[in-house]
């Protein structure tokens, strides 16, 4: 394991817009920090609504002409982005680490989930073929997949290369012109992903990045050319992005926060169980929408409690585990394992104050892996979404106790059930109340073609944000009825 490398010097990203790199008028800029030092990496535009307009304009003329290109001809284009992506892997991984806090080896994940990502728009031309069938005598009906036009794609900091990936590669390939607003803590691998399109070839407006934060995405979702936006971040946003993008008639999808649980019962296998508790709670030191958060131990799961604790005690930071995003998700975690223990909670490992050696990382934004034993259900701990390294563990007696705890969330993005016995296992699956189940897997994400999305407060909107649910988000389907025939024989349908 190694650390990451941070880039050499710093820039200051520009918005893609009709094809040209520029610094939109009148935007302030914002330092882009790497939460591995703390030192300045970049800096970033804040887009004001006159260089949202300018990209709508241009993303809205290019789109015709990117709609009558046919699927096959838009999908070569998009293998050579993909192409691009895959030579560019350990590049973008350090770029996407460096800024989002991440350890190298999970940007480089997040990366090949983008691969798979694209593998399933790149097969569309040979798998969404659409239906045509004889419905009468003489008459025929057809599905036609046809885009939107211009659409819009928001991210939130914590994947900068993935959720991007989630969206624009099917966006483009199913014929829109795609803009994406990527989080402003992470505007840097959004720039480089934008040189690999216009690398691959993508026409002018085809593919935009507008930098920005709260104001430019209020100009995106108001814009009235704008006629979908996907949305991905926080819960709180995502249903403001919603309503607001509903209300004009607009199409959105907006997954948010949430708050995952993990039940452990006393016939789980126990190394298998620890290890992938301590990888879920502490990958991307726990800022992952599918983190393990809160872990329901039922009955005596003493021994498996202990091996968590001590796996997540020999985790080395900086290479074994990344930093926080910012300063203020450091204070507000520290804050929350304090409000813990003074609720009662017993701090079982304590990652306040722990960073790693040398000078370099001193002013990262770090906290080891923390475990709170003995949290209540009414505790912030069991409830909040913290998006850290914290793991609450909540003792219940029984399974149905663990559900009833799991269903009582207002989030709704993954369970996962820990045991040997199937009959179990299928109780968890079917009681959950969640998008995505695991069963001895700790983060539970669904690989393509099986889509990605939650429900409750972790998804606003309808489908799923990849496979094949998100092709009827991005596109509409024209339905065609037709006669062409010399025949007399005709029915009432004729
Ligand atoms: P965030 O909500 O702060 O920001 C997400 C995006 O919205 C960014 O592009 C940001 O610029 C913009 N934004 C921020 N505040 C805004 C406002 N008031 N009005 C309009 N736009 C605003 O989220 P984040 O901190 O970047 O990301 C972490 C959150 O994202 C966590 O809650 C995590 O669970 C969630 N997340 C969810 C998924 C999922 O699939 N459900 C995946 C990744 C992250």
């Amino acid at each position: 394991m190694s650390f990451v490398q941070l880039p050499e010097s710093v820039n200051t990203c520009r918005n893609l817009v009709g094809g040209e790199w520029l610094v939109p008028r009148d935007a302030s800029l914002l330092d882009v920090h790497s939460p591995y030092t703390g030192g300045v990496i970049g800096r970033v535009p804040l887009t004001p609504a006159e260089g949202v307009a300018q990209a709508v304009e241009a993303a809205r003329a290019a789109a015709p002409g990117w709609r009558a290109t046919p699927l096959r001809e838009r999908t070569t284009l998009m293998a050579r982005f993909r192409h691009l992506l895959e030579s560019n892997l350990e590049r973008l991984s350090h770029l996407a680490a460096s800024e989002a806090g991440k350890t190298v080896a999970e940007a480089r994940a997040g990366l090949l989930k983008g691969l798979e990502v694209c593998d399933f728009a790149l097969s569309l031309q040979n798998l969404d073929t659409g239906g045509a069938m004889e419905v009468s005598r003489g008459i025929s009906c057809e599905f036609r997949r046809e885009p939107l036009g211009v659409v819009a794609g928001i991210t939130p900091f914590n994947f900068p290369a993935m959720v991007p990936l989630w969206m624009f590669p099917i966006a483009v390939t199913v014929g829109n012109a795609f803009i994406l607003k990527p989080s402003e803590k992470v505007p840097l691998t959004a720039c480089a992903m934008g040189e690999l399109m216009v690398e691959a070839g993508i026409p002018r407006g085809v593919f935009s990045v507008v930098h920005g934060g709260r104001e430019t995405v209020e100009a995106l979702v108001a814009h009235p050319d704008v006629r979908a936006v996907g949305f991905v971040g926080s819960s709180a946003v995502a249903r403001r992005v919603y309503a607001e993008g509903s209300a004009q008639g607009k199409r959105v999808l907006a997954l948010g926060g949430a708050k995952n649980h993990l039940i452990v019962v006393p016939d789980a296998d126990e190394a298998l169980t620890a290890q992938s508790v301590v990888d879920s709670f502490t990958g991307c030191a726990g800022q992952r929408c599918m983190a393990a958060s809160v872990l329901l131990a039922v009955g005596d799961v003493q021994r498996i409690v202990e091996q968590v604790r001590e796996r997540a005690s020999r985790l080395e930071l900086g290479p074994g585990m990344g930093a926080l995003i910012d300063r203020a998700s450091l204070t507000r975690l520290e804050t929350a394992i304090a409000a813990a223990e003074r609720a009662g909670a017993r701090v079982l490992l304590d990652g306040r104050g722990k960073k790693p050696a040398g000078e370099k990382w001193a002013a990262g934004n770090w906290l080891g892996p923390t475990i709170l034993d003995g949290v209540r259900p009414d505790m912030e701990a069991a409830q909040r979404e913290l998006f850290g390294p914290v793991l609450s563990i909540v003792r219940v007696p029984t399974l149905s106790a663990a559900l009833e705890v799991e269903n009582a969330s207002p989030y709704g993005n993954a369970a996962s059930i820990f045991t040997t016995n199937g009959a179990v296992a299928q109780a968890v699956v079917e009681g959950a109340r969640v998008g995505m189940v695991g069963v001895n897997v700790g983060v539970p994400v669904p690989r393509e073609p099986f889509s990605f999305g939650g429900t409750g407060e972790s998804k606003f909107g309808h489908g799923d944000i990849t496979g094949p649910s998100s092709l009827g988000f991005w596109t509409d389907l024209k339905k065609v009825t037709r006669k062409w025939t010399t025949r007399t024989d005709g029915s009432w349908m004729s």
